[in-house]
């Protein structure tokens, strides 16, 4: 029998037991250890109820288009708990010189699709409209090479562009913005799109009718969540593993090659296993792997990440009614506010709050908030009520408040993150039984998360020879997801 130990029962590390589990229950002779550092499992998957609402304290649901979350779902028996993003009332705004303005129908992600809604929205200027225009003769791009997101955005449609949506949209999903993220690692649909066609407008005109053909399938909801919360995927995960093989509490300290195997070392207790699943935050494995190669660890303590903090607050039901009708907005840096973006729960997904209660979900995240994350709860409150008070006006004193603070969670891909991760690769070759997941290679959503559990659990079975070779690995597998719409934050 094999042994493989898993580091992190945050959804990656679940998704990596999930499929072993199912390997031994097919007759694979495997079996594995899931060592977590806390006492429960899900990481930043958390999930409570207060006064009738339902209350994310870390994501709060999935992009649709991405499948890895809600197959996952269906492999665990929930299948039945998906609930659709409220997408009948979908409308988001950006605050520009203080007020919201609603996105124009047609963009998708910052590319505009429809003519009409976007001429006749005061969200950009003339100037920036005209760019548009003649986008659509932007010739191919013959420059190989990384760039960020705003350059790559201003070359096509100029710099209001960047301020008023890549930023904003971009802020929602890293805490960090355009001109911070590579345009090959975030937006890599859109770096081959000007390739081929030139212009992003002709590009992605192009992929929408190629899918339509293709696909001929219903309109997906841009979100999907559980009626159970997030947190149900990760509670029905470690329901289904074996109970046995589960270690809460379990802060490992490293992880060391012995012999052909590896030495995991948790507490005062050692533990030798044929195989190594790492699936903490990068700069977490850099620790673990730090005796086992030093070069690793460097280019795994080089992945950034930065802080968030969500804000909820639950209100009588009458404020719905103060509201703008829509799902939230997001805020440009350029406005000068702590706070980056405000959901609209109770509009977004229904379910969450009962109809005498409105919940408000608001994110503060990116380096110029990271002091705020020892700043009591008080002050924290302080100023996303005010900011709600001068955004949109609203004073109602809410029934209740929650402050989640999530340090250290959210990983960058800057340029230069892609050659970053060849490097990984390579080192990761000298270091045959051990397999990264998580949220610092190639995507930082929960899909992806799931993913890169299940191409590790894989890896480490096609290098252990227990199954055959698949292609799957965190750091070759290429993403083919469709770019996301405008007000898709995740
Ligand atoms: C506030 C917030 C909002 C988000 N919103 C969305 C969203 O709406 N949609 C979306 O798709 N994505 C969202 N994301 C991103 C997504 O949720 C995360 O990227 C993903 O869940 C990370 O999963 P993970 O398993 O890689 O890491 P984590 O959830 O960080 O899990 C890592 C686990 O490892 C454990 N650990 C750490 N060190 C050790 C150690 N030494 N020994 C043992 N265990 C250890 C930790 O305790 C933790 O449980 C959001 C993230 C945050 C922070």
């Amino acid at each position: 029998m094999k042994r493989i130990a898993i580091v992190g029962g945050g959804i990656a590390g679940l998704s990596a037991a999930f499929t072993l589990e199912k390997q031994n229950q097919s007759g694979v002779a495997v079996e594995y250890t899931l060592f977590e550092s806390s006492s429960r499992f899900g990481g930043v998957l958390a999930t409570e109820e207060v006064d009738g609402c339902q209350i994310e304290a870390g994501p709060d649901s999935f992009l649709t288009e991405k499948p890895w979350a809600s197959d996952f779902c269906r492999r665990l028996g929930i299948g039945e708990q998906l609930v659709a993003s409220n997408d009948a009332d979908r409308k988001t705004y950006i605050v520009v010189k203080g007020r919201l303005v609603v996105i124009p129908d047609g963009l998708m992600f910052m590319v505009p699709t429809k003519i009409l809604p976007t001429v006749f929205s005061p969200l950009f200027s003339l100037s920036t409209k005209l760019r548009m225009a003649r986008e659509w003769f932007h010739p191919p791009r013959k420059a190989e090479g990384d760039e960020t997101v705003a350059s790559l955005v201003e070359r096509h449609y100029g710099p209001e562009m960047v301020d008023r949506l890549a930023d904003p949209l971009l802020s929602g999903v890293y805490g960090g913005g355009a001109s911070e993220l590579s345009a090959r690692a975030a937006l890599p649909r859109f770096t081959e799109m000007e390739a081929k066609y030139g212009s992003l407008g002709r590009g992605m005109l192009a992929a929408r009718r190629k899918m339509a053909q293709a696909a001929k399938v219903a309109r997906q909801p841009l979100f999907t969540a559980l009626t159970g919360g997030m947190q149900a995927v990760a509670d029905t995960a470690v329901s289904q593993l074996t109970a046995s093989a589960l270690r809460p509490n379990s802060l490992v300290q490293s992880v060391q090659p012995q012999g052909n195997g590896w030495v995991v070392s948790a507490g005062y207790a050692s533990d030798h296993f044929d195989a190594v699943i790492i699936a903490t935050p990068a700069h977490i494995a850099a620790d673990l792997v730090e005796i086992a190669s030093s070069a690793l660890a460097a280019e795994l303590r080089g992945v950034q990440y930065t802080s968030s903090i969500t804000v909820n607050l639950g209100y009588a039901g009458n404020v719905r009614q103060m509201l703008p009708p829509g799902f939230g907005f997001l805020i440009p840096r350029s406005e000068g506010t702590r706070m980056m973006a405000t959901t609209f729960v109770h509009t977004k997904f229904p379910h969450r709050a009962p109809p005498n209660r409105a919940l408000l979900r608001c994110f503060i995240g990116g380096a110029r908030n990271e002091a705020l994350l020892d700043a009591p709860d008080d002050q924290i409150l302080n100023i996303v009520q005010s900011e709600l008070a001068q955004i949109i006006g609203l004073r109602a004193q809410p029934l209740f408040t929650r402050v989640y603070r999530w340090r250290r969670a959210m990983a960058q891909y800057p340029v230069g993150h892609l050659e970053r991760l060849q490097r990984i690769e390579t080192l990761l070759q000298q270091l045959p039984g051990l397999a990264l997941a998580g949220n610092g290679y190639r995507g930082i959503g929960v899909p992806d998360c799931i993913r890169t559990g299940d191409g590790a659990a894989q890896k480490c079975l096609t290098a252990l020879r227990l199954v055959a070779e698949t292609s799957q690995t965190i750091v070759s597998t290429k993403l083919r997801e469709r770019p996301a719409r405008a007000d898709s934050k995740r």
